[in-house]
């Protein structure tokens, strides 16, 4: 068996293989599952396609505590959001890259019952550690439309998930635990011996960690999952100068300095095609129009496209087949992987490996 490394050369000769775990999917769940599991001593191999579509490589990566029109804290941020930052930041010092970056983020309110609901939300103690103060119309800067005014977020920050993922499959690869291909489920076999045989490998337990694509997994046809299209635009603006902030106004904007931007996210549960699309860029450009007073001569860098693997009651999936021993699932990040992945890569491997109970509303047994 010939291994190869990212770009498809030949790297390396591996013999047949026996694991503790194979982990179908190399995006977010996928890499970062792999890393609590080698981290606690267990054997892995990694099936990563990089032809295939991968939410993680167009995401922006944002982690935003106060989302939604109702702008409440996001389902278990107060746990989300100290987890995240531990492990984003252990795996900077682990791999020496720079992908968390904390950033200030100010959400515009969108009429007067906004601007009240968000006042009496920022004195709600619970809120005392993301919401600031609510700043009157005219006190954003000045390039941006502020008729109702804008209050500050704290906690927000975005994680750089390209690179990120490129540093955690090149780390796998040089542990001989990543394996570039398609994984297809048709040449799964349950062995006699308490696991799987695939290929040229043998494990234990197999681990689907695919994202939207689930949707064609032979061995949970019937999950609840809802994909939603998103889009985003990453452009170049010489003209228009920001602070460093993500600015929120129906879209987010997202400056990375030296007049780079990004813009998104469009969301669309009807079109499930993974190409860009003109009816999006219409719809980013004129939420930049929203955003900015007027809108300076721009370059588009990058119109890019992807699945979120969203579910239909908003909370990840994870867990065991219900008849198939050593099959597992984790799933269903949706538009907030950035923030979900670490806590739940984290629990999911307490399960795996320690036995530790699922919490029921992750749990993949709610819907048996
Ligand atoms: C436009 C857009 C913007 C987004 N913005 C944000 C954001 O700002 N903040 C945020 O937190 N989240 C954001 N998200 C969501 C985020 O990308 C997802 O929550 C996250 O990537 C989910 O991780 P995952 O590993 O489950 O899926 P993915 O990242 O999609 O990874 C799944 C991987 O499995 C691979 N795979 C599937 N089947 C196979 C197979 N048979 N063999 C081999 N490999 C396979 C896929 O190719 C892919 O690489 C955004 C998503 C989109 C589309």
């Amino acid at each position: 068996m010939i291994l190869t490394n990212l770009k498809g050369e030949a790297t390396i000769k591996q013999t047949p293989t026996s694991r503790n775990t194979i982990i179908v999917g190399a995006g977010l769940a996928g890499c970062l599952l792999a890393r609590r599991l080698r981290a606690a001593g267990e054997s892995v191999l990694v099936f990563g396609d990089s032809t295939k579509s991968c939410a993680a490589s167009v995401a922006a990566g944002v982690i935003n505590p106060v989302t939604g029109r109702w702008a409440v804290k996001s389902w278990q941020i107060d746990a989300l959001l100290p987890e995240a930052e531990r492990s984003y930041r252990a795996i900077e010092a682990e791999l020496g890259i720079e992908i968390y970056h904390p950033i200030p983020l100010r959400r515009f309110c969108q009429n007067e019952a906004d601007l009240k609901r968000i006042g009496r939300r920022s004195r709600n103690p619970r809120y005392a550690d993301v919401l600031g103060n609510l700043s009157p119309p005219g006190e954003a800067p000045d390039a941006l439309r502020d008729s109702c005014g804008s209050f500050e977020i704290h906690g927000a920050a975005y994680v750089d998930l390209p690179p990120l993922l490129e540093a955690l499959r090149a780390d796998l690869l040089s542990a001989q635990s990543y394996r570039e291909g398609s994984f297809d489920h048709k040449t799964l076999r349950q062995g006699t011996d308490q696991g799987w045989h695939y290929e040229d490998c043998f494990a234990e337990r197999i681990v689907f960690c695919e994202g939207a694509a689930v949707t064609q997994n032979p061995f949970f046809p019937d999950l609840p999952m809802k994909p939603v299209k998103g889009e985003t635009l990453a452009f170049r603006c010489p003209e228009l100068e920001l602070p460093r902030s993500i600015f929120h106004n129906g879209k987010w904007l997202l400056p990375y300095g030296e007049n780079r931007y990004r813009i998104g996210a469009t969301y669309d549960e009807d079109d499930l095609s993974e190409s860009p699309t003109a009816s999006a860029k219409a719809s980013l450009l004129k939420g930049l129009a929203d955003i900015l007073k007027t809108v300076p001569e721009l370059e588009i860098e990058h119109h890019m496209a992807g699945l979120r693997p969203s579910t239909q009651d908003a909370r990840p999936i994870m867990g065991k087949h219900p008849d198939h021993k050593g099959l597992f699932l984790l799933n269903g990040l949706g538009s907030k992987g950035a923030s979900l992945a670490p806590l739940m890569t984290r629990q999911f491997a307490e399960y795996l490996l320690e036995g530790r109970p699922l919490d029921p509303e992750t749990d993949l047994a709610r819907f048996a």
